[in-house]
């Protein structure tokens, strides 16, 4: 990348074109998409290893169910990459890679009309889906009570044991829905695929300060005192990224903020249905306000989607919340589940992991530059991007690259195209700047 390579000359000689703040699955997949373009990149993280960070708890769930037309199609053309990862990555030998388990999706179709607004913007963009009955969804998924149990309320409330009522409406089956069998270990692919590439990754690397002399940024200092000086830094941070943001001296200079808020996913076991089988795709649920997803083991993996009775966890301090799952979480969110299957058998140990979302104002990232030349944002990733990383990553890069060149993208945004389904993907729509997109669930279904 010429435009890259010229950053070098105006740094330090040895410092990199690009720092990126995160060694995440963002973060880690833009070193590898600016290296393609030939930049010279540092990733530095403050923990031991890529991924460790907030993608380590992901339920890595590869879905296209968004509210809006931008962010079902992004998550189309993300499926792509999973899809096609050896090859995305340029490796041969797949055995240490992550791998996307195809087990389909059934989104429930619900009073809250959720399903029907994403039934239209699938036949928008032509992507496969079958609208079941409800006859066809018992039929397909017998474990499952297919009748209407909402709207979601506190468990130790009246309203949640209310008497189930009419049948739902069915479900949407999205049979190319799945998730990727490891998330921490995708992350270390696109890391080593960047390091192939000549890219650099330093860990138990904190950094502490953003340098800037006027307008520009100039590099950024490490706990220990080191200074990397750079043209270009990116705060690709996850659930720090507000903190990060203060830091480069830009709180309160953009329209959208971003907020750490703890989350927790449980693990249990499936039971078997009448036809023998356990739960064996992913369902989402916004009537009893839950996602479940198979695990290895023929466990289930449930978490929430943050119905409007339930209290967000928002967090001060991205690094001090509770890590342990907590009774009440385990509560809500396993009984919930078995009103949908009442076959569940409830362990009586609570058993599940902690993680922490980067929510932004409406649940869509931000993907964009920032008023201090040379610092970027991909944060705000709100539990929902992880399936995104790679189309998130490529169109970073393609945003990097022409605004270093010169392109205003705060009045002609950047448009890439999806390498995979030649989709526009308008990162205007990503902006920091932008008014909150009321077309959003504002839940993690973005
Ligand atoms: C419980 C849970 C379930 C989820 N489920 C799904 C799902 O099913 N599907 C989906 O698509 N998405 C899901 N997500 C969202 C997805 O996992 C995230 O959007 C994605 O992993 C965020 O990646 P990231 O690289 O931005 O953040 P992170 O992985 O958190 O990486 C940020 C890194 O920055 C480092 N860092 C921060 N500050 C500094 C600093 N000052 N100096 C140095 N390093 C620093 C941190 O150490 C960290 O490693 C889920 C998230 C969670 C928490």
């Amino acid at each position: 990348m010429a435009g890259a390579r010229e950053h070098g000359a105006e740094g330090s000689p040895n410092g990199p074109d690009v720092v990126i703040i995160g060694a995440g699955v963002i973060g880690a997949g833009l070193a590898y998409e600016l290296s393609k373009r030939g930049c010279s990149t540092l990733n530095l993280d403050a923990l031991p290893s890529a991924g460790y960070g907030s993608t380590s708890c992901s339920s890595a769930i590869v879905r296209f169910s968004y509210s809006t037309l931008p962010g079902v199609a992004m998550a189309w053309e993300g499926l792509q990459y999973w899809r096609d990862w050896p090859d995305y990555l340029g490796v041969q030998d797949d055995r240490d890679l992550a791998r996307l388990v195809s087990c389909g999706m059934a989104l429930l179709d619900t009073p809250t009309g959720h399903a029907a607004k994403v039934m239209a913007l699938f036949d928008q963009l032509a992507i496969p889906y079958e609208h079941w009955d409800a006859a066809e969804l018992e039929r397909r998924l017998p474990l499952l009570d297919a009748r209407v149990m909402g709207p979601p309320a506190p468990v130790d409330s009246e309203g949640f044991w209310r008497e189930p009522g009419e049948p739902l409406a069915g479900a949407v089956w999205t049979p190319d829905a799945g998730y990727v069998s490891d998330p921490q270990l995708a992350s270390r692919n696109l890391q080593h695929a960047a390091q192939a590439l000549g890219a650099r990754f330093r860990f138990h690397a904190e950094v502490v300060s953003i340098e800037r002399r006027d307008d520009r940024v100039t590099g950024v200092t490490l706990s220990d005192g080191t200074i990397i000086p750079a043209p270009v830094v990116v705060n690709a941070a996850g659930p720090d990224s507000g903190r990060v943001n203060k830091l480069a001296g830009l709180a309160g200079t953009m329209s959208i903020r971003t907020r750490p808020m703890r989350q927790e996913v449980h693990h249990l076991p499936s039971p078997v249905g009448p036809d023998g089988r356990g739960l064996e795709c992913i369902v989402s649920d916004d009537d009893t306000g839950v996602y479940v997803r198979p695990e290895t083991g023929s466990m289930l993996a449930v978490g929430s989607l943050e119905p409007a009775c339930d209290a967000l966890e928002w967090l001060e301090d991205p690094d001090d919340y509770q890590r342990t799952v907590s009774a009440s979480g385990w509560t809500r969110q396993t009984l919930r589940l078995a009103r949908r299957i009442p076959e569940l058998r409830i362990p009586n140990r609570p058993l599940g992991i902690v993680g922490v979302y980067d929510v932004s104002d409406d649940w869509i990232p931000i993907y964009d530059r920032t008023d201090l030349d040379g610092f970027y944002l991909a944060v705000g990733t709100s539990g929902n991007q992880f399936k995104n990383a790679p189309v998130a990553a490529q169109a970073m890069a393609e945003l990097i690259l022409r605004v270093e060149q010169g392109q205003d993208h705060d009045s002609d945004p950047v448009r890439v195209r999806g390498r995979y389904t030649g989709a526009e993907i308008d990162l205007g729509f990503f902006s920091r700047n932008r008014q909150i997109n009321r077309d959003s669930s504002f839940t993690v279904n973005g």
